[in-house]
């Protein structure tokens, strides 16, 4: 028997890039997925998942989604909370309303669905909570002030609830993908002068001299999200080709 088979999980942002890999990985294992998405609708396109609109900065949105998908799968063992937006720039190019914004749905978003989602991890013997954060985390990236602000926020985030709710039975942990090959990167590629070139620089600056794929961030997630890694809470998995350790 897999290790995911008789699992629920709930991946938000599961119509695209890393969420979309890890509703599919973890549903070709065994597992009954559900997807939270702005856009659901390519998520449920011809695969074994189920899918529901929701907006991770709208909390009735949240509760209201949360509660359908869990009364469809029969029960949450495993909340994904993956969907995100990006940001660019120093702290002089964002005004307050964009960093409101991308907080709310980088963080906040985050609370909101683990607020929903924790009444139903509590029924659950394998309860997981994974959270994608990123090396911006702690990378110290130029022009991603409001964005590895909230990475890093998210972090935090990850080992506060890991020790808030590990007596209960519930882990929690996050992912640290580096520059992964989804279509948030294909959209900011495409905006430079010559996409070709920058991509090919982009993937000169990986130690691998490649990008991670959303297959590989999936792997990891779907390990941290399974009974597999039922000792593990309160960590970060990099999946970052080496990027931080070298
Ligand atoms: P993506 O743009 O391909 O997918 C993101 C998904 O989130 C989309 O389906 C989008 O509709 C959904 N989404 C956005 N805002 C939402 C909202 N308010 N409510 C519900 N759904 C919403 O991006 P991706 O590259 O797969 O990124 C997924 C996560 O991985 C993000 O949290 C991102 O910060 C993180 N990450 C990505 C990379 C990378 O290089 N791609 C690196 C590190 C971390």
């Amino acid at each position: 028997m897999s290790d995911f088979e008789g699992l629920s999980a709930l991946v938000t942002g599961g119509a695209s890039g890393i969420g979309r890999a890890t509703a599919e990985l973890l549903a070709a294992r065994g597992a009954r997925v559900a997807v939270l998405d702005l856009d659901p609708a390519s998520a449920s396109v011809g695969k074994p998942l189920l899918a529901y609109r929701a907006d991770v900065s709208d909390d009735t949105s949240v509760r209201e989604a949360v509660a359908a998908a869990v009364a469809d799968l029969g029960g949450l063992d495993a909340l994904i909370n993956n969907a995100g937006i990006g940001a660019q720039g120093t702290v002089e190019d964002n005004d307050d309303d964009e960093w409101h914004r991308v907080l709310d749905v980088n963080v906040v978003g985050m609370v909101r669905t683990a607020r929903a989602a924790l009444p139903h991890l509590r029924r659950s013997r394998h309860a997981a909570i994974v959270n994608t954060c990123s090396i911006a985390a702690t990378a110290g990236l130029p022009q991603r002030a409001l964005y590895s602000a909230t990475k890093g926020a998210v972090y935090s985030l990850t080992l506060a609830m890991a020790a808030d709710h590990v007596r209960e039975g519930i882990r929690v942990n996050c992912v640290n993908p580096g520059t992964a090959d989804t279509p948030w990167i294909g959209r900011l590629l495409s905006k430079a002068p010559d996409p070709a070139a920058e991509r090919a620089a982009l993937e000169a600056r990986q130690p691998t001299g490649r990008l991670v794929s959303a297959a590989e961030v999936a792997g990891a997630i779907a390990y941290l999200a399974s009974p597999l890694s039922g000792a593990t809470t309160g960590t970060a998995l990099a999946v970052d080709g080496g990027m931080q350790g070298l």
